[in-house]
């Protein structure tokens, strides 16, 4: 049995407990108050009852409720929103309107039994709560709140019975003392009911977890929408991406990543449905290594290579926006250059690097991979317009805009950075 249930369960047990013992000690007592208690516990059980059964029937879900049944819960906790009040109506009208003469023959042991009824459902009350935490589940949260009323309702008595002793009206002081509490009690649980079968936003606080698990991807770019609810236990969640992707392959895998990590490090989610587009980039920027700066000769060497050729491509006119030379940073250090000019390309935002040789298993290959960037691996031993327009074509589809054939004037080396 689940734990939600076997808790319901407890509650009916320990509901008809209180009412037999109750109404027993009340005939044998002679105490009218007590009798009332009784009275309430009895109804006490055929709210346990329907807690029970809204419990396993938010756990369904069926053809004809694709998203679950959860909702029952949070009307099962209106409904004991509304028991609460009534209780408090209760003590209201059993404290301050009704004058019965009571006939009290044996006292001590009334008492005794307020005593005991109060403590048995005051912890009975705390359990619930735990439980009820620890489930997420709103409707055992409800029921934990209405089972500390009916302590206070039984220390209402208890205080009553001790004022009689001494002919004070102690219970009248004890009411006003304890009403604001049971009516702020079914206040609360009423308007939380309310607010989740309205679709309310989840609390910010989750929210703002979730925000926080999806950017800390680097491949998200932004977050366009994102928009949680509550139903019941869960918690389902919806947002809409903007994701940097090779393809939508890509896009999609990156996706399911982000999803199956909200969902372990935020409890209690159904279901989490994330749309996403891929980034759209003003340009296109593509590095080559060279050995001549002059003439764009590329290099046999990646990380050794004296230059490096930027060549920049505006995507929505496809024309060549910039073709710059810049010196390698790295040729005199030790080791590492490889790394270090991946590294490098990949802070100045390069889409695509175009490379005599590839890196299997080398550092530069996985600076390249962890951010998207592709490596073409080109035979040619220049760059001139012609390789570039092919490249353009294969990677976008589009031609580039100018005559391919003739060759660009090529900015001389320079030695910014
Ligand atoms: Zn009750």
């Amino acid at each position: 049995m689940k734990t939600a249930h076997k808790v319901a369960s407890y509650a009916i047990a320990v509901n008809a407990f209180l009412f037999v013992f109750k109404l027993s000690m009340a005939l044998f007592s002679g105490s009218i108050s007590l009798l009332a208690d009784a009275i309430h516990s009895s109804t006490d059980i055929i709210s346990s009852v329907a807690l029970l059964l809204g419990i396993r029937i938010a756990g369904r879900k069926t053809k004809r409720f694709p998203l679950g049944l959860y909702k029952v819960e949070n009307l099962v906790s209106l409904g004991i929103a509304f028991i609460i009040f009534l209780t408090g109506y209760e003590i209201i009208r059993e404290v301050f309107f009704q004058h019965r003469s009571l006939v009290l023959a044996r006292p001590t042991y009334a008492m005794a039994t307020a005593a005991t009824a109060m403590l048995v459902t005051w912890l009975f009350s705390l359990y619930e709560m735990r439980i009820g935490r620890q489930e997420n589940s709103p409707a055992i949260l409800a029921d934990s709140r209405h089972i500390r009323t009916d302590a206070f309702v039984s220390l209402i008595v208890l205080v009553g019975l001790i004022g009689k002793q001494f002919n004070v009206p102690a219970e009248k002081i004890a009411t006003v003392v304890v009403i604001g509490f049971i009516m702020k009690s079914g206040w609360d649980i009423l308007i939380e009911s309310v607010r989740v079968l309205l679709d309310a936003s989840i609390d910010p606080a989750t929210l703002n977890q979730i925000k926080e698990v999806i950017q800390s991807h680097p491949a998200i770019t932004e977050i366009r929408e994102l928009i949680g609810r509550n139903s019941g236990s869960f918690t389902f969640i919806e947002g809409d991406l903007v994701v940097k992707a090779k393809d939508f392959t890509h896009a999609h895998q990156i996706i399911e990543k982000i999803t199956d990590k909200v969902q372990r490090e935020v409890p209690h989610i159904d279901r989490i449905v994330l749309h996403y587009e891929p980034a759209r980039r003003p340009s296109l920027l593509i590095a080559v290594m060279l050995s001549d700066g002059t003439r764009w000769q590329v290099s046999e060497h990646f990380g050794e290579a004296p230059y490096i050729g930027w060549i920049e491509i505006h995507l929505n006119d496809n024309r060549i926006l910039r073709m710059e030379v810049t010196l390698n940073p790295f040729t005199e250090i030790e080791r590492g250059k490889g790394i270090r000019v991946a590294e490098h390309l990949v802070n100045h935002g390069v889409d695509l690097v175009l490379s005599r040789q590839l890196f299997h298993g080398k550092g530069p290959e996985y600076v390249f991979n962890s951010r998207d960037v592709k490596v073409i691996q080109i035979s040619e031993e220049f760059v001139d317009r012609k390789l570039i327009a092919r490249i353009y074509r294969d990677e976008t589809g589009r031609d580039l805009d100018g005559d391919t054939e003739t060759l660009e004037v090529i900015t001389p080396p320079s030695t910014s950075d």
